[in-house]
């Protein structure tokens, strides 16, 4: 069967849904207009169709796994990866089929991958047109050739007015995103973010890649005018748009890339960049997005012209921009690199004690990709002053589906066989916590990083800081000394040491659940902060 459009017509009929109108991979001119005459948005005086959302982020803690014989062994049930039965699926999606008849669906058969060799066909299935272009913005367009022959192997069906009754549908909240591999299906309900869109999808690609020998991963990607590949993971906010967009090097993808014998192949097609307070020096080439027809922005507001006022975080403080990646300026073609010789780690270390940069050892590499460290500034509470840490394994622990010791294994060796030198960056505080310091500046933290990737710290002297065991470099080119030792921007050396001590207990004490899983080595690496 090829996948011409009255055979998708024929697919969405087999699954029994009845739609009075099935839009069948429209483009951004049709989206914008079905988006618009739907009440779901509004076209931006500067041209992004621009959406209000009923939840500004994702939720981690209403997606389920449907167990059965094959992701019973494979998956790791802990954290966010939480069983549901297949019963509970089907029924849901009964109830779903029943919601859309004769409403309006909107069809994208798109490719989650680049590589040719691992990419999954996808079969989108939305109720906002809003959605529709989103996923379009962000997956991989196939060419009219491809699409002529289109096979989905996946079928996503997203309703977000669909709300699920928890009492009666065994769901958590009445939102819930449902991963069914058996059926090769996800289901959702309940929540308009259209970053679960793509996640659900990506979740799928961590659990399948690892028994190819491919290692996904949470990271961006971009490469130097050499050839030289560089990786940056992180978490949320630490920096993984922001960074790899940068005018010197060519962007590979900005959230979640593969790492094969060959090199590294994006997951996406576009970019989902935070816009919160923007700087236009800063982040000209996301900047731009934020102007461009085709991009949609995500709970942004509008002044009173219809211009979006970037630093207005009245909706949240998520504001989102969703765009094809050749919206910025310099982009790999394709979006695939070589066998990367730069791993970097991005942490936002808002207690302000880490290192700006330090290079890391395989053992200390192991050990941070297992902790998946960065710490969020504090809420509006009252009274509330410190930091929350956040431990989340492999830098990306709600979308990891199996145990993180397989993820942890597979990067070392990818490591080990391409000689790429790992590094941990704070893009978090300096000179005080949160509150008493301030932001590390995007220059600085820019300037690190190339310093780094051009080899020119290779004859640096380093030194080790004495509470994380890192080695910090004494100096780097367009840096101030000072930046540099984390200590030595604290004015209060005694609050500085206080503070590093706390954040390196608890890094020893999230750790405990995994030190029997890892090699000593790998333990005797770890800050130890009552040595001194
Ligand atoms: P997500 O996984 O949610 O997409 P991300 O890792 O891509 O998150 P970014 O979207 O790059 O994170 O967000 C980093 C934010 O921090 C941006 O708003 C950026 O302007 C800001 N920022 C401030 N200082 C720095 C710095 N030194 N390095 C990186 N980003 C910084
Ligand atoms: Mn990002």
């Amino acid at each position: 069967m090829t996948a011409t459009p009255s055979n998708a017509a024929q697919a969405i009929a087999d699954l029994g849904l009845q739609p009075a109108t099935l839009h069948l991979n429209p483009g951004v001119d049709d989206l914008y207009a079905h988006a618009i005459r739907l009440g779901e948005g509004v076209q931006a005086a500067t041209g992004p169709l621009t959406v209000r959302t009923n939840k500004t982020g994702r939720s981690p803690k209403d997606r389920f796994i449907v167990e059965d014989e094959q992701t019973k062994e494979n998956v790791w049930w802990e954290g966010f990866n939480v069983p549901i039965g297949a019963d509970v699926f089907d029924r849901l999606l009964a109830k779903m089929v029943r919601h859309a008849e004769g409403g309006e669906l909107f069809v994208q058969q798109v490719f989650a991958g680049t590589d040719p060799e691992h990419r999954i066909p996808v079969r989108m299935i939305t109720e906002m047109a809003y959605h529709s272009l989103f996923i379009r913005n962000m997956f991989v367009r196939p060419t009219a050739e491809e699409l002529q022959h289109f096979q989905p192997e996946w079928t996503v069906l997203n309703l977000p007015s669909f709300k699920a009754d928890p009492a009666v549908d065994g769901t958590r909240s009445d939102t819930f995103i449902l991963v069914n591999f058996g059926r090769k299906m996800i289901i959702a309900g309940g929540t308009q973010y259209a970053g679960e869109n793509k996640k659900g999808i990506f979740g799928v690609l961590n659990y399948l890649l690892p028994e190819k020998g491919v290692m996904p991963m949470h990271c961006s990607a971009n490469v130097g005018e050499d050839g030289d590949v560089a990786l940056f993971f992180g978490l949320s906010g630490t920096g993984k748009t922001t960074l790899s967009a940068d005018p010197s090097r060519k962007l590979i993808g900005d959230d979640e890339h593969g790492w094969t014998d060959n090199g590294v192949f994006n997951f996406e097609g576009g970019c989902y960049a935070k816009v919160i307070n923007l700087n236009p020096e800063a982040e000209p080439a996301i900047y731009q997005t934020t102007r461009n027809y085709g991009t949609v922005l995500e709970n942004v507001v509008l002044d009173e012209q219809g211009v979006p006022d970037l630093n207005d975080g009245s909706l949240t403080e998520n504001t989102r921009s969703a765009y094809p990646i050749d919206q910025i300026p310099n982009i790999q073609p394709g979006s695939v690199g070589g066998i990367p010789k730069n791993v970097v780690f991005l942490t936002a270390d808002a207690f302000g004690v880490l290192p700006p940069l330090a290079r890391l050892s395989p053992e200390q590499m192991m050990y941070q990709f297992i902790s998946g460290f960065t710490a969020k500034i504090p809420g509006t509470e009252e009274g509330v002053v410190d930091p929350t840490p956040t431990f989340s394994t492999c830098f990306g622990a709600p979308f990891m589906p199996r145990h993180p010791g397989e993820y942890a294994r597979l990067l070392a060796q990818k490591v080990q066989e391409s000689g790429a030198k790992v590094w941990l960056v704070n893009t978090g505080w300096t000179g005080g916590k949160y509150g008493e310091g301030h932001r590390m500046s995007i220059g600085h933290t820019r300037a690190l990083i190339n310093a780094a990737l051009s080899g020119q710290l290779d004859d640096v002297k380093f030194v080790r800081d004495p509470f994380f065991n890192l080695e910090i470099p004494t100096e780097v080119p367009g840096v101030p000394q000072e930046v540099l030792n984390p200590r030595d921007a604290w004015q209060d050396k005694a609050a500085y040491d206080e503070t590093a001590k706390k954040l390196a207990r608890m890094f020893r004490e999230n750790f405990k659940r995994f030190e029997s899983g890892v090699d000593q080595a790998v333990t005797d690496s770890m800050p130890d902060p009552d040595k001194n």
